[in-house]
């Protein structure tokens, strides 16, 4: 399975939270759902959303052995994924 060339494999494509992996738009529905992001999150770069609410929550994002994908999303990157992996919530191939 070939990625197109402009993607690296270092990108980060998706993110895991609470065991499962959701592209950045569904992981924005699933963390206003959970109460963690405000609905006005919809609105602004992934990033952005995520530096807000670890500040909220007191995340160190800068070191992700100090969390738990269970409290925190973590960006997962593309050479982590096989062909198979799709997003929890849209189901769209990562
Ligand atoms: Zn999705």
């Amino acid at each position: 399975m070939n990625r197109p060339p402009y993607r690296r494999s270092d990108e980060i494509a998706a993110y895991t939270y609470q065991a499962d992996i959701y592209c950045p738009a569904c992981l924005i529905e699933t963390m206003i759902a959970d109460g963690i992001a405000a609905p006005a999150a919809r609105d602004m770069p992934t990033d952005d959303v995520l530096e807000q609410c670890a500040g909220a929550i007191a995340i160190n994002r800068d070191d992700d052995t100090t969390y738990d994908t269970s409290e925190f999303p973590k960006p997962v990157f593309l050479d982590c994924f096989t062909p198979d992996d799709s997003c929890a919530r849209c189901h769209a191939p990562l």
